[in-house]
C-alpha cells in the first residue's frame, strides 16, 4: 500500500536558452506529491506516518521554497550572486532563517545561505522530479513523484524492492541498530 504526502513550493526560475516566455525570470507555486510504498506496519496500521514523510522530505525541500533555481551555465547566476555580494547577503542574512540542509548531488546543489539552487539541467517539472528522487531515494521508499507547476505537470513511477523496518509503536523508520529514534523502542 502507499502513504501519500503533498508539499507546496514557491520558487523562481527560468528556462535558459528556451525560445518561449519561460526564458524570462518568473515564479510559481509548485505542488509536489510523494508516494511512499511498503507493507502495512501492523503495529500502527500504516505504511508510514505522513507527518514523518513531511519532516524527512521538508528538511531537504525547504531549499527549493522561496528560492531561486538556476541552471549552472545561466549568466543570471553570477549576476545575481554579484548583487547579493554587494548587498552583503550572499553568505546569509539574520532574517534568512527557514534554511534547509545544504546538499550536492549530480543534478543539483543547494546554497541555503542565499536561497539559491543550482541545477545541471533546466528546472522543468520533469527536472524537479529527477532532482527530488535523487535526494530522497535512500531515505524513503518512493514509488511515485508528481510535480505540478502552473499548467505543467509530470509524474514518474519508481520500483520499490525493499521494505523498511519501522517502529510498531509510532511507525517511523528504525535505525540500522533496530532502535526507534522517536520513542526508543528496540527491535528484539
Ligand atoms: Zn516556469
Ligand atoms: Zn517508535
Amino acid at each position: 500500500m502507499r502513504s501519500i504526502t503533498t508539499f507546496d513550493l514557491q520558487y523562481a526560475h527560468r528556462f535558459y536558452g528556451f525560445k518561449g516566455e519561460a526564458q524570462y525570470l518568473h515564479g510559481h507555486t509548485g505542488t509536489l506529491t510523494i508516494e511512499v510504498e511498503d507493507s502495512v506496519n501492523m503495529g500502527v496500521n500504516m505504511v508510514f506516518p505522513c507527518n514523518e514523510i513531511q519532516k524527512t522530505a521538508w528538511n531537504i525541500l525547504k531549499n527549493f521554497d522561496h528560492a531561486l533555481i538556476l541552471r549552472e551555465d545561466d549568466p543570471l547566476l553570477p549576476a545575481i550572486l554579484g548583487v547579493y555580494e554587494q548587498q552583503g547577503i550572499r553568505n546569509g542574512a539574520p532574517q534568512n532563517t527557514m534554511k534547509g540542509e545544504a546538499f550536492k548531488t549530480e543534478l543539483a546543489t543547494a546554497y541555503p545561505e542565499c536561497r539559491v539552487v543550482v541545477t545541471k539541467e533546466t528546472m522543468t517539472v520533469e527536472g524537479m522530479i529527477k532532482i527530488v528522487y535523487e535526494l530522497l531515494k535512500d531515505k524513503l521508499n518512493i514509488a511515485k513523484i508528481t510535480f505540478t507547476s502552473g499548467v505543467n505537470a509530470a509524474t514518474c513511477d519508481f520500483t520499490v524492492n525493499r521494505t523498511q523496518d519501522r517502529c510498531p509503536l509510532c511507525g517511523i523508520a528504525l535505525t540500522t541498530e533496530g532502535v526507534c529514534p522517536k520513542c526508543g523502542y528496540r527491535k528484539k
